[in-house]
């Protein structure tokens, strides 16, 4: 089964290509159909801000390492067990890369995310076909086609990062960061009741996408400065929630200054391991009273990312489209910001309505 996987480790941006980390097609084995378990024909697989940081070895060095946790696709197989969500052959689905496990002690607490099993079907898929429990799998609505339909992961982290901010109905919001997890948070918080609602980026397209959808204003970081803008925006108050969707390093400190007393600063992105960001207590937590909290991964979130699926306007999302062979040719499409999303067409699927 071919899959698209990290066979060298290594940034993907390195200038040298003796030491640039690879994407390549592989060929990995069928994963085994347990009875409760459900086989997916991938339609598309979204290629996330993660997988680079895959590529830089955060999670393990041993390749080749499977890619791929935003994926759609169609049931192809179901294990003799796999019914209690009544899913059928032939169901168009997206799922949640994560099982878990629902036994461990964590998991009874209701905190999923911490799950002490959580990689035991963690298994790639930008493939052609992939292998999850029932319990991971969702039927997608009629009005979501596939190709919308590989963006149910990223919306449940942009769900689970609205859960985080504890937002109330009028909040003035802003979000740090326009890749997609930070437009889709940015309509997720829309939808919640955002004001003020600003996006602070620095490439031109990503800004002008986000007052396309829902943005109020916009903040170039590099050409502006944020917190006169910050000011004149919230009326010298601030705003009431702060949220980080850029991982960059030297965004992060700065979105401190511009959060409200008593603000919920959430920072919901993946940082660099050894990166230490300093956090004066007087003054923004027994000052200032902020919660700063984050993002893992998104149980609980799924039901709710399908649910707001549909209203959602992701057609900008879905516009760069690679065929698995060509995955090399994508990522690097994707390294290069050209496309807010690069999607990964992992098998052809005939869908009337595609668009
Ligand atoms: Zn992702
Ligand atoms: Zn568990």
């Amino acid at each position: 089964m071919r899959t698209v996987a990290v066979t060298k480790i290594g940034s993907l941006r390195d200038p040298d290509e003796q030491t640039r980390g690879r994407i390549g097609v592989v060929d990995f084995p069928d994963q085994p159909l347990g009875p409760e378990d459900v086989r997916i024909r991938v339609a598309y697989a979204a290629i996330c801000g993660s997988d680079p940081h895959l590529a830089e070895g955060f999670f393990g060095t041993d390749v080749p390492i499977g890619l791929g946790h935003e994926i759609s696709g169609v049931i192809e197989a179901l294990g003799d067990a796999a019914h209690r969500n009544g899913l059928k052959v032939g169901d168009r689905v997206a799922g949640n890369f994560l099982r878990f496990c629902g036994t461990c002690r964590p998991c009874q607490e209701g905190k999923q995310q911490f799950c002490e099993n959580i990689q035991d079907y963690n298994r790639p898929g930008m493939a052609e076909t992939v292998t999850w429990h029932e319990s991971q799998v969702y039927r997608l609505p009629d009005e979501v086609t596939l190709l919308k339909g590989c963006l149910l992961e990223p919306t449940s982290v942009a769900v689970r990062i609205a859960d985080k901010t504890g937002i109330k109905v009028g909040d003035r919001v802003v979000i740090c960061g326009g890749g997609p997890i930070g437009h889709l948070a940015l309509q997720v918080m829309k939808r919640y009741g955002a004001t003020s609602l600003t996006m602070i980026e620095p490439i031109a397209e990503r800004r002008e996408m986000a007052l396309r959808h829902g943005a109020e204003f916009v903040v170039d970081p590099i050409a502006e400065n944020q917190y006169e803008r910050a000011d004149q925006i919230t009326g010298g108050r601030g705003y009431d929630v702060v949220i980080d969707a850029s991982g960059s390093s030297r965004a992060v400190k700065g979105l401190l200054d511009i959060a409200a007393k008593g603000a919920t600063v959430v920072y919901g992105a993946m940082y660099p391991a050894d990166f230490e960001m300093p956090l004066n207590l007087s003054d923004y937590l027994y000052l200032k009273e902020l919660t700063i909290t984050g993002v893992f991964v998104s149980p609980y979130a799924f039901p709710r990312a399908l649910q707001i699926l549909p209203h959602l306007e992701l057609g900008e999302m879905t516009e760069a489209v690679f065929p698995l062979e060509q995955a090399t040719e994508a990522f690097a499409v994707h390294v290069s910001g050209a496309y807010p999303k690069v999607i990964i067409r992992c098998n052809d699927i005939d869908e009337e309505d595609e668009r």
